[in-house]
C-alpha cells in the first residue's frame, strides 16, 4: 500500500512517485512535506527550496533506473549526501522543485585490500565510517573534516572536499582512484578497478570530482588509503600577528617531519568558541592570532617539533601541546568547533577563499576594511588551513539575499590572485561569481562539457555554472 503522501495529489508527480516507489521501496519516496522537509533545507540554513519529492534508492542500477524514469517526465534531480555542503549545491532552489535524490542508502563498504591500501565504497558512507574501516584494517584515510559524521564519501568527491590534512596529503582528488557514477541519460560508468597505472585516455572519474553533481551521480567510490601515523603531537601556539603564523607553518612545513595540519584563527574566533562550547580559555593571556598544528608519524614526532620552536626562538610566543588523544582532542576543540559556534551567531554568509600565502597577512588586514565598508554592523569571524593559504571569511548579519559583503569579499579576493572558492566549491552560493576565477576560454569548455554530459541541464540546475 503507498504511503498517505501518494494520496490526493495531482498532475503527473504521483504517477512518477508510484513509478519509483516500484523501483526503491515506497518507504523510500518521500512526499510529504513534513518528511521531505529536513533535505530542503542546508546546514547553514541560508539555502532552501521545495523538491517534488524525496527519493533514496538502494544500489546503482536503482539510482540508474530513478534517473531514466526522471528524465522520461522532464523532472530535474538534485542530489544530496549528508547535506552538510555550505554553498547551498545539495538543496533546491526556490521554484524549481526537482527530484531529490539522496544517496544515504549507498553504504556499500568493502573490504580493504590490505596488499594495495585501497577500499571500494558507496557514495553514502559517511566519511567517519570510512575512517573507521581504514583504521580497522591498519591504514588511515586521510581526509578529514570537522562534519566527518554525516559529510558522505560522494559528496566529498562532488566538492572536493580539503580538510584538514591537505598540506600532507591533497585534498579528495588525491585519494580518488576511480569512481562509479550514473549519467544524465541514465547509463553507468565504472572505474573501480583500482589500477595505480591506466592511461587510457580522459580519465573521467576526475573529472566528476569537483563536479558537485552536475556532470554525473556518484555511486561508489575506489578509495586511495595511506599508511597509518599512530603517533601525533598537536601544539596550539598564541602569536602576535597573521604574518608570524604564515612564517612559522612554513618554518614547520620545510622543517618538521610529518606536519599534518596547519591552522589558523584569531582571539575574536575563540572567544566565540569558548563562550558557545563553554570551555576554558586554551592560555593564560590572549594572543593576536593562534596557529594550530599536528604532526603525526610511526614514531613520537615531538622532538622534531620542540627542536624546530626552540630553534624559531619565538620570546613572545606562548604554547600549549599535548600528545595524549584526550589533550589533543582538546586544543582541536578550539579549532573544530568554529563553524559551529559561528552558525550559533546566526545565518552566516560563509566565503571560503584562498590566496597566495605570502599574500595571506595582507589579505586578512584588507577583508575586515572591505566587510565594515559593505556591512557595517556586520560580526566578521575568520579561520582557515593557514598551510593551503585558504581562509574562511564568515559574515554575520546582512540578510540572506543581501551579496554585497559577498560581492566585496570575492572581488578583493580575485585583485590579491586568489581563488573564490578554496574547498567548499561553488554550488549556487558563488555561481555568479564564477568568471572572477575561471576564464572565458574555460568557462566554455565547462559548459561544453556540461553539455555533452548533461544536454538538457537535468542534474543541479543552477548549481557551479549558473544558468548555463
Ligand atoms: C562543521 C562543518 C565543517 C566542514 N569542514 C569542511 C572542511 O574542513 N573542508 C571542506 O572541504 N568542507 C568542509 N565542510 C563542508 C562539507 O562537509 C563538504 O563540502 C562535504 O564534502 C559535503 O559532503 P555531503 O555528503 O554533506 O554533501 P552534500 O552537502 O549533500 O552535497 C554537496 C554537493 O555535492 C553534491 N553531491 C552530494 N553527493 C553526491 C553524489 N553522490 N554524486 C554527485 N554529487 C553529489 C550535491 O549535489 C552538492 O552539490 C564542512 C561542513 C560543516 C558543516
Amino acid at each position: 500500500m503507498l504511503g498517505a503522501g501518494f494520496v490526493g495529489k495531482d498532475g503527473p508527480m504521483p504517477d512518477l512517485a508510484r513509478d519509483l516507489a516500484a523501483v526503491v521501496g515506497e518507504t523510500n519516496v518521500l512526499v510529504e512535506p513534513d518528511l521531505r522537509a529536513p533535505f530542503e533545507t542546508d546546514w547553514t540554513g541560508r539555502f532552501h527550496g521545495p523538491a517534488l519529492m524525496v527519493v533514496r534508492p538502494g544500489a546503482t542500477d536503482e539510482v540508474a533506473e530513478v534517473v531514466r524514469r526522471a528524465a522520461d517526465e522532464g523532472v530535474p534531480i538534485v542530489v544530496q549526501g549528508g547535506n552538510t555542503g555550505l554553498v547551498g549545491g545539495g538543496v533546491p532552489a526556490p521554484g524549481v522543485a526537482p527530484l531529490l535524490l539522496s544517496t544515504v542508502r549507498l553504504t556499500r563498504l568493502d573490504q580493504v585490500d590490505t596488499a594495495a591500501g585501497q577500499l571500494t565504497v558507496g557514495a553514502g558512507v559517511t566519511l567517519g565510517r570510512l575512517q573507521e574501516a581504514a583504521d580497522r584494517a591498519g591504514w588511515t584515510f586521510p581526509v578529514d573534516l570537522a562534519a566527518r559524521d554525516s559529510a558522505t564519501v560522494g559528496g566529498m568527491v562532488a566538492t572536493n572536499a580539503g580538510g584538514l590534512k591537505v598540506v600532507r596529503y591533497g585534498p579528495m582528488r588525491s585519494q580518488v582512484l576511480g569512481v562509479e557514477a550514473v549519467l544524465a541519460n541514465g547509463t553507468v560508468i565504472s572505474r573501480l578497478g583500482g589500477l595505480m597505472k591506466d592511461n587510457t585516455g580522459y580519465d573521467l572519474s576526475q573529472l566528476l570530482v569537483g563536479s558537485e553533481g552536475t556532470l554525473g551521480i556518484v555511486t561508489a567510490v575506489r578509495i586511495r588509503l595511506a599508511p597509518s601515523q599512530p603517533e601525533k603531537v598537536v601544539a596550539l601556539l598564541g602569536l602576535p600577528a597573521t604574518a608570524d603564523c604564515v612564517e612559522v607553518a612554513a618554518a614547520m612545513r620545510r622543517r618538521v617531519e610529518g606536519l599534518e595540519a596547519a591552522e589558523l584563527f584569531f582571539q575574536d574566533g575563540l572567544d566565540l568558541v569558548v563562550r558557545h562550547a563553554g570551555l576554558p580559555a586554551p592560555m593564560s593571556r590572549e594572543w593576536p592570532a593562534y596557529l594550530l598544528v599536528e604532526c603525526a608519524g610511526a614514531a613520537d614526532p615531538s622532538e622534531g617539533l620542540f627542536e624546530l620552536l626552540a630553534d624559531l626562538d619565538l620570546p613572545e610566543a606562548a604554547t600549549a601541546v599535548a600528545t595524549d588523544p584526550a589533550g589533543r582532542q582538546r586544543l582541536w576543540a578550539y579549532r573544530e568547533r568554529h563553524t559551529e559556534a559561528i552558525a550559533s551567531l546566526g545565518v552566516p554568509h560563509k566565503l571560503d577563499v584562498s590566496v597566495p600565502l605570502d599574500a595571506l597577512a595582507d589579505f586578512e588586514r584588507r577583508v575586515h576594511g572591505v566587510v565594515s565598508g559593505a556591512a557595517p554592523a556586520a560580526t566578521l569571524v575568520l579561520f582557515g588551513h593557514i598551510g593551503d593559504g585558504n581562509l574562511h571569511v564568515n559574515v554575520v548579519g546582512p540578510p540572506d539575499d543581501n551579496e554585497t559583503v559577498d560581492d566585496s569579499v570575492l572581488r578583493l579576493v580575485a585583485d590579491m590572485g586568489g581563488s573564490i572558492s578554496a574547498e567548499h566549491g561553488v554550488g549556487r552560493a558563488k555561481a555568479r561569481w564564477l568568471s572572477l576565477s575561471r576564464t572565458e576560454s574555460e568557462l566554455a569548455v565547462m559548459r561544453a562539457v556540461k553539455t555533452a554530459l548533461d544536454p538538457s541541464g537535468r542534474f543541479n540546475p543552477g548549481v557551479l555554472l549558473g544558468d548555463w
